[in-house]
């Protein structure tokens, strides 16, 4: 497995391979890594000849009261993992390397950033869309793949591969979860056995509310106000948002009548967890 620490050693790399009309899958990541990176990486190998994956913790995403910081590492224990998982090369670009004095450039989407993470998260989608595209023009892949977990991110990413013309196909991965229904997530690491328990909350409504569309309510309200009692009912919870959306367009909608998103964000303690499925209506 290849490490490659600076953009121009990868972006050569990538180059020599498409001269050898070899193909690239792109798994971008920030790093400690758990079963649902690996998924992906799994995900892309069979898709390309060879499989990079990126570990970069982009600064232009966090806020001035995030995690940037504090943000888990395990750099070693990655590159194990890695190449485990297949991994043909892993760009490890640092932060100078990436935004370099004078940097200035910046990409913005009109409409799905005005949505769910985007509401609590000035900014954030505005710094993923500069790091992913900086990583395509990098890495040069033809495919990339990136998890349902951060479902408002995919969604962006598809927009933006559309809208810029990038010639790169987008595949999705499935939420990897712990036995107990926990998505995984680096920040899990943050959380005390307690607040561990109470992280179950955001898994556990999404349950209910499949089961009460699978028994027929279609009105979104109403689970809405039954899972944010059952949120609320744990220690340490605090919710910033539960949306019933339009999976395409992550629009509110007022009727569960086809396929719904439903995407929340709950704080516990300090640390901020996301989690969401795609509902469907029941008879
Ligand atoms: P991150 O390192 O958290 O930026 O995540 C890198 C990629 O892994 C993103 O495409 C995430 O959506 C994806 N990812 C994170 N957690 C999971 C999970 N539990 N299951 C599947 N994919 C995930």
């Amino acid at each position: 497995m290849r490490i490659f620490k600076n953009k121009k050693q990868m972006q050569e790399w990538s180059k020599k391979l498409k001269k050898d009309a070899k193909t690239i899958c792109l798994v971008p990541t920030m790093g400690y890594f758990h079963q649902g990176h690996i998924s992906l990486m799994e995900k892309g190998r069979s898709l390309c000849d060879e499989l990079v994956v990126s570990i970069f913790v982009n600064p232009a995403q966090f806020g001035p009261n995030e995690d940037f910081d504090s943000y888990p590492s395990d750099i070693d224990h990655d590159l194990k993992m890695a190449e485990q998982a297949g991994v043909t090369a892993v760009f490890l670009p640092c932060k100078e390397d990436i935004y370099p004095e004078n940097f200035q450039t910046g990409i913005e989407l009109k409409h799905l950033p005005g949505f769910l993470c985007g509401r609590c998260r000035p900014g954030h989608f505005a710094g993923v869309a500069v790091i992913v595209t900086k990583l395509f023009n990098i890495v040069m892949p033809d495919v990339a793949v990136f998890g349902k977990k951060d479902y408002q991110q995919l969604q962006i990413i598809k927009q933006m591969v559309k809208d810029l013309d990038f010639d790169i196909e987008i595949v999705a991965g499935e939420i990897i979860r712990e036995k107990d229904g926990l998505a995984m997530s680096s920040r899990n690491t943050y959380l005390s056995d307690q607040q561990r328990k109470s992280a179950l909350s955001l898994s556990k409504s999404l349950e209910i509310a499949k089961k009460m569309t699978e028994q027929g309510e279609k009105n979104p309200s109403v689970i809405h106000r039954r899972i944010q009692e059952f949120i609320n009912s744990f220690p340490e919870t605090s919710i910033d948002y539960i949306s019933f959306c339009d999976p395409e367009t992550l629009e509110d909608i007022e009727e569960i009548k086809q396929p719904v998103l439903l995407a929340m964000a709950v704080r516990v303690g300090t640390t901020r967890l996301i989690d969401n499925a795609v509902i469907h209506p029941g008879q």
